[in-house]
């Protein structure tokens, strides 16, 4: 099967460091393997997401040089590529997921929620929804409705499941399903979230690897559950590591500018750039630090990606960049 993989922004603000180097190991990976590099945007969160974003994060990945086989602005077989453009598709297979029972109309309030999450707190446990909505009767959702209460979908998380990832950067990670707690697939005014997006997009789409940030590892397990409730085979995971400051804090301002557009603004070279953002968190075989772009497409190895953080230090950038 060959490779296809996928950079999936929200377009909620410029392209960071972070996501640009997400973009770049999908595309180092989908370039050594000979296999397709996918871009979709994903604007489900209708009020933080702007086209401005969409064509900031768009400009910046071509400054880099990363380029896409299909996808936005280019199009291609599996499309649309921005999600708000595919809310028919997800409509329909929450409805295939309600019908079978899979998944049941939730009317708690905020301020339910809110007390019950105190509760567990308070209890030690970890906050989540406990299916207070599970075995609603016809007669009290409708009740409810006539409240003007608004529902949302939620998937029912089967019980006392261990879900296992084979992530091929952490290894074996576990996850218990008890902890999990059903979550919310469609919100209340009928847009999809994340998690069910995310699998709707990335079966339809023909990914093989998924490869994202360590951020996204928790959401990871909602995810397979997804896959095995529709009936579909799961992608490859592959999660890359936190990019930390040379003082181990979350990369942040004080580190160097964190948006790409800056760096194109400072005058920076886009070769060194890609260059440096290789190498947060792969490493060459070998010592040698200044690699072109061939290079490092022709070492690219999910192998060589490290477990551990990868540390943003801008004198190493400041140096790259003196030797281009
Ligand atoms: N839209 C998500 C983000 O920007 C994508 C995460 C993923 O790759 O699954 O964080």
């Amino acid at each position: 099967m060959s490779v296809r993989v996928r950079f999936a922004p929200s377009p909620t603000g410029p392209l960071h460091i972070g996501g640009a180097r997400s973009a770049l190991f999908n595309w180092l990976f989908a370039r050594h393997h000979g296999g397709r590099f996918i871009v979709r945007i994903e604007d489900t969160d209708l009020e933080r997401s702007s086209r401005e974003s969409e064509e900031n994060i768009l400009n910046a990945l071509h400054w880099l040089g990363i380029d896409w086989d299909e996808g936005i602005q280019t199009g291609g077989p599996n499309g649309p590529y921005r999600q708000t453009e595919r809310l028919s598709v997800y409509r329909q297979l929450a409805a295939q997921l309600l019908a079978k029972g899979q998944a049941y109309y939730c009317y708690c309030t905020e301020e339910e929620l809110a007390a019950e999450r105190e509760e567990l707190l308070a209890r030690g446990e970890l906050p989540r929804y406990l299916g207070r909505c599970r075995h609603l009767s016809e007669e009290a959702k409708a009740k409810l409705a006539a409240e003007g209460r608004k529902p949302v979908l939620r998937f029912r998380v089967p019980e006392n499941r261990i879900i296992i990832i084979q992530d091929r950067v952490r290894g074996q990670v576990e996850f218990e399903s008890n902890g999990i707690g059903d979550f919310i697939i469609m919100k209340s005014d009928n847009i999809p979230t994340y998690n069910f997006a995310v699998v709707v997009d990335d079966h339809d789409m023909n990914i093989t690897h998924v490869i994202r940030a360590e951020e996204h590892l928790s959401n990871t397990p909602r995810q397979i559950l997804l896959y095995e409730a529709l009936g579909w085979p799961q992608p490859e995971f592959a999660h890359i590591s936190l990019i930390l400051g040379k003082d181990r804090a979350k990369m942040s301002k004080r580190h160097g500018a964190t948006a790409i557009e800056q760096y194109q603004k400072l005058g920076y070279l886009p070769e060194a750039l890609v260059n440096f953002l290789a190498l947060l968190g792969w490493s060459p075989g070998g010592e040698q630090e200044i690699l072109s772009l061939p290079e490092i497409v022709e070492q690219f190895s999910l192998d060589r990606v490290a477990k551990n953080p990868a540390v943003f230090d801008i004198d190493k950038l400041n140096w790259l960049n003196g030797h281009y």
